[in-house]
C-alpha cells in the first residue's frame, strides 16, 4: 500500500506569530499548490509555537500546509496550567499534534504514560498524533536502540485501537541526532524504521503496519534528504532546524523521490 509522503516542520521555541504567518507565506509561496491548483506530492504540515497557532492556521487555510500544535493535553479542560486540550486547538482549527518529542522527554518530564494519554487524547478528537520516539546516544551505543524504540513505541500505542490508527503517524527521532547536525545514515534510519514497523505489524497487523507512515528526524537537510527519504522504510521528514526557512524546508519537500 503507497504511504503519502509527509514532511513536517517543528518550529520548537521559534517564530512569533507575524514571522511564523511571514513563514508560512514563503512556503506557500514555493509549492506548486494552492487554492485553485490541488494539492499534489507529499503531504506539507508545520508546528508553529502556541502563540502563533492562530494566525499560521488563518495564513495556511485553504493551501497545501496542513498545521498542528507541539503538544496536546489529555483532559477535558480544568487545573493544568500551562496545557492546551484537544477542544481548544480544534477550535484554532489545528489538524494534528506532536506528542512525545524528546525535548519533552528530556526537559519536561514527559514520560511514556503521558505519550500515551496524549495520543489518546489526540485520536480520540480526530487530531493525527505524530508521535516520536528515539533513544539517546549511549542508549545507541550500548545496544539499546532497538529496546527502547520498541518499548516507546508499545507504550505510547497502548490501547489505541486499530482502527485509529489512520490517525496515527510515528517520528523516528534518534536523540543524539537532533539538533546536532550528526544525521543516522540512510541505513542506520532504514534499520529502526524497519523494526518500527515490524512492531506495528506485530501489535495491529500487515495492513495497519503497511499503512502506517514512520517519518525521520534528526538533522535532516536539503543535502541529505533524498537520501533518506528514498528508504524503503522511511515515509517522510520531521525538520527541526532547516524548517525555520522557507527556501531550506521546500528544498526538503522538493527533495522527496
Ligand atoms: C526536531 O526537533 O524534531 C528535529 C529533528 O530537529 P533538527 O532537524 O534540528 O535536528
Amino acid at each position: 500500500m503507497a504511504r503519502r509522503t509527509l514532511i513536517a516542520g517543528n518550529w520548537k521555541m521559534n517564530k512569533t506569530a507575524s514571522e511564523g504567518v511571514a513563514l508560512v507565506k514563503d512556503i506557500k509561496a514555493a509549492l506548486p499548490c494552492g487554492a485553485s491548483v490541488p494539492c499534489q506530492g507529499p503531504e506539507v504540515l508545520v508546528f508553529p509555537a502556541f502563540t502563533a497557532l492562530t494566525a499560521v492556521a488563518a495564513e495556511a487555510q485553504g493551501s497545501c500546509v496542513a498545521v498542528g500544535s507541539q503538544n496536546i493535553h489529555w483532559g477535558a479542560n480544568g487545573a493544568f496550567t500551562g496545557e492546551v486540550s484537544a477542544e481548544m486547538l480544534r477550535s484554532v482549527p489545528v489538524t494534528h499534534a506532536l506528542i512525545g518529542h524528546s525535548e519533552r522527554r528530556q526537559y519536561f518530564g514527559e514520560t511514556d504514560k503521558t505519550v500515551n494519554q496524549r495520543t489518546h487524547a489526540a485520536v480520540a478528537s480526530d487530531l493525527t498524533a505524530v508521535v516520536c520516539v528515539g533513544e539517546t546516544l549511549s542508549e545507541r551505543e550500548s545496544g539499546h536502540t532497538t529496546e527502547v524504540v520498541g518499548r516507546q513505541t508499545r507504550a505510547a500505542l497502548n490501547g489505541i485501537g486499530k482502527d485509529n490508527m489512520v490517525k496515527v503517524v510515528l517520528a523516528y527521532e534518534p536523540v543524539w541526532a537532533i539538533g546536532t547536525g550528526r544525521v543516522a545514515t540512510d541505513e542506520q534510519a532504514q534499520d529502526v524504521h524497519a523494526f518500527i514497523r515490524s512492531v506495528l505489524r506485530d501489535l495491529f497487523g500487515a495492513e495497519v503496519s503497511d499503512a502506517t507512515r514512520i517519518l525521520y528526524g534528526g538533522s535532516m537537510k536539503p543535502d541529505n534528504a533524498a537520501g533518506l527519504l528514498a528508504q524503503p522504510d522511511i515515509d517522510g521528514g520531521l525538520i527541526g532546524g532547516a524548517s525555520l526557512k522557507a527556501a531550506d524546508f521546500v528544498a526538503i519537500v522538493n527533495a522527496v523521490g
